[in-house]
């Protein structure tokens, strides 16, 4: 048998102990087995680990990189919600475009070959960001496949005229529709919105759900009930929700039941959380970062993500997903080999069912997406913050990034 190129020698996430070759032709994936016999180029990688790439479930495209046009100080949720509502006056869909394509590019070199990205609509922004990504989409198809959430981040029922853009946004091609249900007086109300615009588009849901340590009230028990009435297990959802991590353990555990009995999803944004959490006090600072792990185990689906680049939100960024990991793993006090595994596949195997994909992984007959790390574990590229050296896009290379070589005397 013939190939385009054959990767020698990788680990695979579900089999780190064995290694295999890969054969890649016509863009997909024709055989993985040990020894692989058979003609064409070859690469061999002596036993790193190679995965179908990393994936952002939540990306913010259209407000990356402006630091430079805001002034913070507190650092607060509400501060960096104005100063980005400020910002935005100014945006054009040039420079929106400019902005997310330099976040694409870093993304692609850090491995990752899949985003959800959220993209804000509202009367001031009207469909500019929408429009910009959407563009961005087809020139990075090359490396990456973009699947856009519109969602009203000042607000829904509170900002007259967003709904309808974001209806118009869905008939123009926009793959699912979010929520900020924080943002109205009436959050419940504004939750119900949602899903009944999500049933009439049928598309997944994907909520900003809370933003602060309160854990006396919260949204994520009408979101569950929701989801049940609707019959949308499976398809929503809730990104940040830090009240997770101001809970007892007894209404923890019982919250972290209704989201797996409901089939509700959890993507934690710990650089974020960790930026915007606690600022109220001066001392014992609390992370404010959702357990993930503890989320895990009782058997709801997580992910972990990005959200912001060099914005107010989290003045931080390089579009690393194994940084994500790595500082998830380290914020939840995570150090053993499993753990740290666990970290991994939320930032792969997890996030590819929280976003429904249906093909996702390096098996004959899937598309050739593949990212090899200088690690041979799971563990140790969350451990060690490996870095991507090669990938490929439906088997065409994607990017290049060697290992540091040193000049020894
Ligand atoms: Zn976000």
């Amino acid at each position: 048998m013939s190939f385009d190129l054959i990767l020698r020698d990788v680990r695979l996430p579900e089999n780190e102990a064995e290694c295999v070759d890969i054969g890649l032709s016509g863009g997909r994936i024709a055989a993985v087995m040990p020894a692989l016999k058979g003609d064409g180029p070859s690469l061999a990688f002596g036993g790193r680990l190679a995965l179908p790439g990393f994936i952002e479930t939540h990306l913010h495209l259209d407000k990356a990189c402006i630091l430079d046009r805001c002034a913070c100080a507190k650092g607060t949720l509400e501060e960096a919600i104005a100063a980005v509502a400020a910002a935005k006056r100014g945006f054009t869909e040039a420079d929106i475009e400019a902005r997310a394509a330099k976040v694409l590019e870093r993304a692609i070199a850090q491995g990752t070959t899949r985003i959800r990205s959220h993209v804000e609509v509202d009367p001031r922004i009207g469909l500019k960001g929408f429009d910009a990504v959407m563009r961005l989409r087809k020139a990075y198809a090359w490396a990456l496949d973009i699947e856009i959430c519109v969602f009203p981040q000042e607000g829904l029922l509170n900002d007259p005229g967003t709904e309808a853009l974001l209806r118009q946004a869905l008939k123009q091609g926009a793959h699912l529709i979010g929520g900020c249900p924080y943002t109205d007086t009436d959050p419940f109300g504004q939750i119900e919105r949602i899903f009944s615009i999500a049933r009439e588009f049928d598309v997944d849901i994907d909520f900003h759900l809370d933003f602060d340590l309160d854990a006396s009230r919260n949204t994520i028990e009408e979101v569950c009930r929701q989801t049940e009435a609707h019959g949308w297990g499976g398809r929503v959802a809730i990104g940040h929700v830090t009240k997770l991590s101001a809970m007892p353990a007894a209404q923890f555990d019982h919250i972290a039941r209704l989201l797996a009995d409901a089939g509700v999803a959890v993507t934690v944004l710990p650089a974020t959380d960790l930026f915007l959490m606690g600022r109220g006090f001066d001392h014992n600072v609390p992370r404010g970062v959702a357990p993930a792990h503890r989320l895990l185990r009782q058997g709801v689906n997580c992910s972990l993500s990005t959200n912001n680049v060099l914005n107010p939100f989290t003045p931080f960024g390089d579009a690393s997903l194994v940084r994500m990991a790595n500082l998830f793993a380290n914020a939840a006090q995570l150090g053993r080999p499993q753990d740290m595994a666990d970290c991994f596949d939320m930032v792969t195997r997890r996030s590819a069912k929280l976003l429904n994909l249906s093909s996702y992984g390096i098996a004959a007959g899937a598309e050739a997406d593949i990212v090899v790390l200088d690690a041979q574990s799971r563990a140790q590229a969350v451990a060690e913050l490996a870095q991507p050296l090669i990938g490929f896009k439906r088997g065409r290379q994607s990017f290049t990034r060697p290992a540091p070589a040193l000049n020894k005397p």
